[in-house]
């Protein structure tokens, strides 16, 4: 079986101002990356537009319909003062989750050993009901719930190694002990959440790091903390909210991350998803913002997901 990547050209569409960090560049370097010859047998499938149902199995009804109500037909409508919607925002971010949705689908019916969705918007940050962070929608949310509604999954786990905390699929899953949450993230950093102490109803592991850390500490806290509670909660699937924003190149944060340490991460994952999961894992992009540390990381992540070594 293979390695199935998901992307769209609608992903280019959501626009942000000029200088944004969040920027189409990003599915285009990360395209360009994989477009290397050692990445020729990935599965390639067009993202498709999900109906807002599918939002709606992380966000009440009346959120998603609020957020369709508010795109725009032409020019800008700011949201928060980094997250703002452009006429083609509605459609990649509900392409988003359509990709994560179908991405559920193959990897649950045994059709793709694992897959990665390269779509922008991010999602992490989306609360039930708040869009912010350059988030709307909370596709890795909308992935754990489709797989326990379609596929009757019972536990499934979200780890995310993005430079920021998830304070959205904190939010949503905060009382809901058949999804577990962990997360590697600097603090201080936007936007504040993720302290240790923050543990929901037992299901979540916050691991804040310091500015300036790098791959040393970032294992650790994977090896010490996040593995073993992954191990303990033995998820049937395994969702990584997969940002890169960690790596030393990026300029939104201060930890120092190299692109092995994201291939690393990603195999300790998948060890976890073959201990408990039938190998099952999807990832989905989040950020990463400086393009070709962006590029070398979701290389070596999908390397890691195609098992080359
Ligand atoms: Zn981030």
């Amino acid at each position: 079986m293979s390695t199935l990547l998901l992307c769209h050209r609608a992903f280019l569409d959501h626009a942000t101002p000029p200088g944004h960090p969040e920027r189409p560049d990003r599915i285009r370097a990360v395209e360009r990356a994989l477009e290397q010859e050692r990445f020729a047998h990935l599965c390639r499938l067009d993202a498709p537009l999900a109906p807002l149902e599918a939002a709606a199995l992380a966000h009440p009804r009346a959120y998603v319909e609020a957020i369709a109500a508010l795109a725009p037909d032409v020019g800008r409508v700011q949201i928060d003062a980094d997250t703002s919607m452009s006429p083609g925002t509605l459609e990649a971010a509900l392409r988003a989750v359509g990709a994560a949705a179908l991405a559920v689908d193959e990897v649950c019916g045994g059709r793709a050993a694992n897959a990665f969705v390269v779509a922008r918007p991010p999602g992490h940050h989306a609360e039930r009901t708040r869009a912010m962070g350059f988030c709307f929608f909370n596709t890795a949310a909308v992935a754990a719930r489709h797989a326990q509604k379609a596929h009757g999954l019972g536990r499934v786990a979200i780890m995310d190694f993005d430079v920021h905390h998830g304070n959205g699929t904190q939010d949503i899953f905060w009382q809901d002990a058949s999804v577990f949450y962990a997360s590697t993230h600097q603090s201080p950093c936007y936007p504040g959440t993720g302290a240790a102490s923050e543990r929901g109803v037992g299901n979540i592991v916050n691991c804040p790091l310091a500015p300036g850390d790098g791959s040393a500490e970032f294992r650790e806290a994977m090896e010490a903390a996040v593995l073993p509670a992954l191990d303990l909660f033995a998820p049937e699937l395994v969702i990584i909210s997969a940002g890169f924003d960690a790596h030393w190149r990026d300029p939104l944060a201060d930890l120092r991350l190299t692109e092995a340490d994201f291939g690393w991460a990603t195999r300790k994952l998948m060890d976890v998803a073959d201990r408990h999961a039938r190998g099952r894992v999807v990832s989905v992009l989040e950020g990463g913002y400086d393009l070709e540390g962006l590029a070398r990381s979701a290389a070596a992540h999908v390397d890691a997901l195609m098992g080359h070594a």
